[in-house]
């Protein structure tokens, strides 16, 4: 089932005369295809879970519509729209035994839902086998670890056979591991089932990893959608660059002047066809090649080993983040008591953007085949 916003905005009240409105969503337009695996993205508090709630009828909305499928959803209450919803408290009821739980909201179904004892059963057990949890049945949520929770709280959601899973930073209260684990799941039970699923979280490697698209937003407004891969390569302004990618985006103060791009007056790359401005340059960690000649001299502060790569941490005048990090073969045998890294650069993986309005500036395609071996071969030319 595709889930279409058209338009949606969500205005809280001021709660006093001191307050004004406040505009959590901004029209938020968006359409999840259906069977997809949605991950909803940005900072605390930039209206994420406000959206959720709108999709399942928890929150009114204060403008636009919202579509399952073909019908439009928008006034109708959170029980007539078949949504499963996974919070980040699962809030298991403790009294009830694991089996007692998935089957809870079965027994309130109504009317053309209502469901025989036998169906119930048959469903509870269904969805807990997906979520391999079937061994525990018996058991009360104080006897389960935090995955195996969490777990059944997806069951839970699950045994309603939604036609739209809405799941509200479900990993958060677990650990590292565990994490790891469960989001694999998540991504293996939507496979599976082919519910269209919207997968709120602040952790921008945890929607990357498991979304078929994210969406990214900032202050209550869409930034970006698309494909993970596609968002990270190709983002629309600093925000989404800076957003996206551990280690994060290395940002530095630099110039285009007669189609190069300086940093720090040294030229570190072509850039035929930018226009003269000041700019803002963000470099990828793997976008810098260690270079004996490399024309970005950066001050060498440590290298981390890694493993098979290491990562090399360094600083520079027109940095404007404290350090830059660097992720590069292990194989380049960078010596940590030199004073100095040199850099060329890939030229993919350097981003330029407005330094006013911090959006996106293109460089030309034709700059795709301006290949490192050029770089490689310009020798500290400085800026006239
Ligand atoms: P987090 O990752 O911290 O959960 P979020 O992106 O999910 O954040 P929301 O919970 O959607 O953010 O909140 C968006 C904004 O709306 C926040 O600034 C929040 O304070 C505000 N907000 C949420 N609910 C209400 C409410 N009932 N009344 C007034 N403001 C609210």
């Amino acid at each position: 089932m595709k889930v279409v916003l058209k338009n949606v905005t969500k205005i809280f009240p001021p709660r006093n005369k001191a307050e004004s409105d406040f505009t959590a969503v901004n029209n938020f337009t968006f359409t999840v295809p259906d069977g997809k695996l949605i991950g909803l993205l940005g900072p605390s508090g930039c209206g994420k879970s406000t959206t959720l709630y709108m999709i399942c009828g928890l929150q009114k909305v204060s403008g636009g519509q919202i579509y399952f499928g073909d019908d439009e959803v928008t006034d109708l209450s959170p029980e007539n729209r078949g949504v499963g919803l996974v919070f980040q408290n699962y809030a298991l009821y403790p009294h009830m035994t694991v089996k007692q739980n998935i089957m809870f909201p079965l027994q309130n179904l109504k009317g053309a839902d209502k469901l025989s004892k036998k169906e119930m059963l048959e469903r509870t057990y269904q969805a807990a086998k997906l979520v391999q949890i079937d061994e525990l049945m018996g058991r009360k949520p104080s006897e389960l670890s935090g995955g195996q929770q969490q777990r059944v709280a997806i069951a839970r959601a699950l045994a309603k056979m939604p036609s739209v899973l809405l799941l509200d930073e479900p990993l958060s209260n677990l650990d590292a591991r565990l994490r790891l684990q469960t989001r694999e799941e998540i991504r293996r039970i939507q496979r599976e089932t082919g519910i269209t699923t919207i997968f709120v979280t602040h952790d921008q490697e945890e929607a990357m990893s498991i979304s078929d698209m994210i969406v990214v937003m900032k202050a209550g407004v869409i930034q970006q959608t698309g494909k993970p891969q596609e968002v990270y390569d190709d983002p629309t302004n600093l925000f989404v660059a800076k957003f996206l990618g551990t280690p994060p985006i290395n940002v530095f103060n630099g110039r285009v002047k007669n189609d190069e791009l300086y940093i720090g007056g040294k030229a570190v790359m072509d850039v035929p066809g930018v226009a003269d401005q000041e700019v803002i340059v963000g470099i990828r960690p793997e976008g810098f090649i260690p270079t004996a000649n490399g024309p970005l001299e950066c001050d060498l502060n440590s290298v981390e080993v890694m493993g098979r790569d290491v990562s090399v941490v360094s600083t520079h005048a027109d940095s404007v983040n404290p350090i830059i990090r660097a992720i590069v073969n292990a194989d380049y045998k960078i010596d940590p008591s030199e004073k100095t890294v040199r850099y060329a650069l890939k030229p993919h993986k350097v981003l330029l953007f407005n330094k006013t309005t911090e959006v996106r500036i293109p460089i030309p395609p034709a700059f795709d085949v301006a290949v490192t071996d050029t770089l490689l071969k310009r020798k500290n030319k400085t800026e006239g």
